[in-house]
């Protein structure tokens, strides 16, 4: 065996990566994951959704193990006194996670499957070709059969490709914090519930997001023009003691990493597949984190990827360049949905439009919580239904 050989090269090692690398090497191939940093590494994205629970039983990772249970996701409108809370539980169980811990609970995983895994090595190159892939990174050349990016916001075959759509009117930027709370009435509240919280500003919203031990993640995300031109650091700050609730919560707290800002975040890859690879978690699209849909679609997206190549790898089929079609047709209705409620979260007021007045109809909160838990594939979701055709879903 020619040892830079593999059946599948995979680049970066997120949730995507090492999900596709997992799933791979349980299938029997010899897979090779290689990331350009070294975990355990930082990352934001620490909210879960429960529909990631099969992929989790798929990978033998118990999530419930060492992270705190969310238990739904609350509404907020500080400015006009108005809440609600849509609840996670039974079927729709779900955490919240610290992904430098989590992402290298993921990674060790797929080594422990038999995956070959590189550290502190990066992809520079990638060539598809008929008769296989050959990559290039900054400390070796490796031939494949076939190659997965999992690159993440570095979408490295969209700008090989130069094939990334940005979408302008979604989030623009987001600025957070994670810090650790002093003892309070409101910080045990918030590990008591593990509530993620979304309240609304006149310039976005801002998470808050409990994680483990006493730790938060807090973020801004700015959608509209700032009213005043202040400073990443002031900004932020104006925000964050604007709201009296996240004021109270971090009365007496430690800032554990100092601002973090992410910009530009909302793109859709146009090539998501072809000839001998294919494009999975961020680096196939990324939406916008207000629904917390990131990790989710990393998931799924590297599933879906893993199972369909696994039958091109045993038929010899591999190099068809449609081999990812059928099931990224079937990922992207589900994908359109999500897109269709962030859209009307930014640009038609779904929170003070229909989630605060969801919970007069039962059956439309049902359904609701059933998108939240990601649960998009599902017949009879009238609130799905609504946001597909376009309409104005209104709980009479
Ligand atoms: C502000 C913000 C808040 C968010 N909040 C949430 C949330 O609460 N919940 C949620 O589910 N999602 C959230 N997300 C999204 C979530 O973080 C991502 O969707 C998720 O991490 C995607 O996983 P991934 O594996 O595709 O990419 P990543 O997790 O980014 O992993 C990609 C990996 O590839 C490596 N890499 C990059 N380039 C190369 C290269 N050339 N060679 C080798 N390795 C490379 C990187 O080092 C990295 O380790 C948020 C996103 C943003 C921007």
């Amino acid at each position: 065996m020619d040892e830079n050989n593999y059946d599948v090269i995979i680049a970066g090692a997120g949730p995507a990566g090492t999900t596709a690398a997992t799933l791979l090497a349980q299938y029997g191939h010899r897979v090779l994951l290689i990331e350009r940093g070294q975990h355990p590494r930082f990352h934001v994205g620490e909210s879960m959704l429960p529909k990631s629970d099969s992929v989790m039983k798929r990978l033998g990772i118990a999530w419930e193990k060492g992270n705190l249970k969310k238990g739904g996701a609350d509404f907020i409108d500080e400015a006009t006194g108005r809440s609600t809370f849509f609840p996670l539980k039974g079927k729709y169980r779900t955490f919240q996670v610290e992904r430098s811990v989590f992402d290298k609970r993921l990674f060790d995983n797929a080594v422990q499957h038999g995956v070959e895994a590189h550290q502190l090595e990066k992809v520079t190159l990638v060539k598809c070709r008929a008769d296989s892939v050959q990559i290039e990174t900054d400390k070796a050349q490796y031939q494949g059969r076939y190659f997965i990016d999992a690159t993440g916001r570095d979408t490295l075959m969209g700008r090989q490709h130069k094939s990334i759509d940005k979408i302008t009117h979604l989030g623009k930027f987001a600025l957070y914090k994670h810090y650790k709370l002093a003892h309070s009435i409101a910080s045990e509240a918030l590990f008591a519930t593990g509530n993620a919280k979304v309240l609304l500003c006149d310039i976005g919203w801002i998470w808050c997001f409990p994680i483990t031990e006493g730790r938060v993640s807090i973020g801004l995300v700015v959608q509209k023009e700032t009213p005043r031109k202040l400073k990443q650091e002031a900004l932020f700050d104006h925000y964050i003691q604007g709201s009296p609730y996240i004021s109270e919560l971090l009365a007496g707290s430690e800032d554990l990493l100092g601002l973090i800002t992410e910009a530009d975040f909302s793109y859709q890859n146009t090539q998501r597949y072809g000839q001998r690879f294919a494009c999975c978690g961020d680096a196939a699209g990324f939406l916008d984190p207000v629904f917390s849909s990131g990790f989710y679609f990393a998931l799924k997206t590297a599933e879906r990827i893993a199972d369909q190549l696994h039958k091109g790898l045993v038929e010899g089929i591999e190099a068809e360049p449609d081999l990812q079609q059928s099931g990224d047709e079937f990922f992207q209705s589900g994908f359109k949905t999500v897109y269709l409620m962030i859209e009307r979260f930014y640009c038609s007021n779904l929170v003070q439009n229909l989630f605060f007045e969801a919970d007069r109809e039962q059956k439309i909160k049902q359904d609701i919580v059933a998108i939240l838990a990601g649960d998009l594939w599902s017949e009879g979701n009238r609130f799905q239904q609504g946001l597909l055709r376009g309409r104005n879903v209104k709980s009479k």
